[in-house]
This record gives C-alpha cells, sequence and structure tokens, in this order.
C-alpha cells in the first residue's frame, strides 16, 4: 500500500517522524513518502524508525512538498525521491526557510495589526523545532479564543485572499520543479482539485507544469469524491503524466486524511496511464 504524501512535525504535522513511520506500519502502509512542507530535516530519522521496526515492512520515499507562486496562486509542488546528498536541495530548503521566516514575520504584522497580541511567539511556540507555516498561526488564533476553531481561523484570517494569506514571497513553478528535477527527485503537481481553477486553467498550469519539467500528477489526495479523480486520470492520460495518490495525513483524528486510507484507484488504469511507484 503506497502512501505517498505525509507530514511531520518537522514542518506542519503533529506527529515526529518516528511516530509517523510506525503508524504507517500499523496501517498496513509499505511505501512511505514523507513530504513535510520545504524540509527534508524529518528524513534521516524517519529512516532511522524504519530501521527499528521489525521485519522491515516499510520502505520510505524521501520526499518534500515545495511551495512555489503561479499566476498569483499558491501552487504545492511534490518531489518524490529526492537525492538527499544533494547540495542544491539543501541550498533550496535553506532558501525556503529563510522565506517561510520572514513571510511568517509578516504574518505576525498583518495579525497584530488586526489586534491580536503576541502572535509571533505563539505561532513560533506552535512551530517549534519545525519550519513555521498558517497553521502554526490557526492554532495560536484558537488557543488563544480569537476563533472557535482551525477552520475559522483559515475561512476568516489565514485561508486564500484573507488578511493572513501572503505568497508573493514564493518561488516560481519553473524554479521549484527544476530544484527537484536537479536533486534527483519526480516533480509531482500536489493536489490540483484544491487550487479552485477552471479546467481551461488547470490544463494551462499542467502545460507549464510539463514544460518546466513536470512528470506526475496527485490524482487522489486523502478522501475525494470519485469526479475528481476520474476527471486528473484523464488530465494525467492528456499530459502524459504519471499518477500518484496519498493522504496528505498531518494529524491523527481526522478521517478525510488518515494516514494510509484515501479513496481508492480504479481497478484498471486508462491505457499510458502508469504509477509513479513503478518509477522509483
Ligand atoms: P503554508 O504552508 O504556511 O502556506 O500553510 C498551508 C497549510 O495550511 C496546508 O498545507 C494545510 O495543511 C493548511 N491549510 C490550508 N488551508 C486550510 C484550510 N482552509 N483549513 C485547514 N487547513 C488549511
Ligand atoms: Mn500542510
Ligand atoms: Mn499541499
Ligand atoms: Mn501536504
Amino acid at each position: 500500500m503506497y502512501d505517498l504524501h505525509s507530514h511531520s512535525h518537522c514542518s506542519d504535522g503533529k506527529l515526529s517522524p518516528t511516530e509517523l513511520v510506525q503508524l504507517a506500519a500499523q496501517q498496513g502502509v509499505t511505501t512511505l513518502a514523507l513530504t513535510d512542507h520545504d524540509t527534508v530535516a524529518g528524513i534521516p530519522e524517519a529512516q532511522q524508525a524504519i530501521a527499528q521496526l521489525e521485519d522491515n515492512p516499510l520502505t520510505l520515499i524521501p520526499g518534500i512538498e515545495l511551495s512555489c507562486l503561479w499566476q498569483g496562486k499558491n501552487i504545492h509542488i511534490l518531489g518524490l525521491n529526492v537525492d538527499m546528498e544533494s547540495s542544491l536541495l539543501q541550498q533550496a530548503v535553506e532558501s525556503q526557510r529563510q522565506l517561510r521566516h520572514e513571510r511568517a514575520q509578516e504574518i505576525a504584522r498583518r495579525l497584530e495589526k488586526q489586534g491580536f497580541r503576541g502572535v509571533w511567539e505563539g505561532a513560533l511556540h506552535h512551530a517549534g523545532e519545525g519550519v513555521i507555516g498558517r497553521p502554526h498561526f490557526a492554532q495560536y488564533l484558537v488557543e488563544m479564543g480569537y476563533v472557535s476553531s482551525f477552520s475559522q481561523a483559515f475561512s476568516r484570517y489565514l485561508g486564500a485572499g484573507k488578511i493572513g494569506d501572503v505568497k508573493q514571497c514564493w518561488p516560481s513553478l519553473e524554479t521549484v520543479t527544476a530544484w527537484i528535477v536537479k536533486s534527483g527527485g519526480i516533480p509531482v503537481l500536489a493536489h490540483p482539485d484544491k487550487y479552485n481553477l477552471t479546467r481551461t486553467k488547470l490544463y494551462l498550469l499542467l502545460e507549464q507544469f510539463c514544460a518546466a519539467g513536470g512528470l506526475g500528477v496527485e490524482v487522489i489526495n486523502g478522501k475525494q469524491d470519485l469526479g475528481v479523480t476520474q476527471k486528473l486520470i484523464k488530465a494525467a492520460q492528456d499530459f502524459g503524466l504519471l499518477i500518484s495518490c496519498g493522504s496528505d495525513f498531518h494529524v491523527p483524528d481526522q478521517p478525510w486524511q488518515a494516514l494510509g486510507a484515501y479513496s481508492p484507484l480504479p481497478e484498471k488504469l486508462p491505457d499510458g496511464c502508469e504509477p509513479v511507484w513503478d518509477h522509483f
């Protein structure tokens, strides 16, 4: 069972890489990609934790989920099976870490302007040792009672188009895709259905992604409608892209993003449509 999209506390997930690997093994995952946002810091710990498992039931794919900007939208590109020894990869994550830090300071400034207090320290506290992102701000707003839920934090302050949605800082689609290629990884467009694109725009994105060296598309992200899966498999076929699937697991107790559990692929894939895992 393949799960090629997951997060640890090195970005905005809840579990340590060790806990993540243990849960994956329990859930019957046999190949797991750890794809934290803009960092590969959790990979060595995950590898060590796998070595400790009895009978070695799990293969780890070193991965990353890079943030970029395309036509004013914040797009995520998965890098699967990247070479951890790549110095370019190390430079890329260092650059993204710095951008995330500056961006978080801007998010904090904007939220303080709304009258919220202690935002910077609060979000940093929730990020811990991991790279900081909007979910850490959401956790702080909930903790302080400024909003009633994590999802309300996004719908009011942090989601697309809201005051705390800072994205102009991110590098281009071409840049991050080239980083992945040069780091020996397979670039996969993450959750295309989450960007609110028309079909025309989605096809333009896929065209430019392919031109930039993109090789795959995530046709299943967690629990999703069959219609979405069918639409994305057709798009993969139209562009000759490999297909990928993952839970996008962040925290336990979210049934729509449970580790190792995502909507099923159709039993028969259309001709010419190949899974990315045949290419590792
Ligand atoms: P960032 O990487 O800082 O841009 O934050 C993006 C992350 O926030 C995503 O990977 C999700 O984990 C989370 N997120 C984005 N939008 C929402 C939302 N509407 N509700 C809950 N979580 C969200
Ligand atoms: Mn996330
Ligand atoms: Mn994402
Ligand atoms: Mn993700």
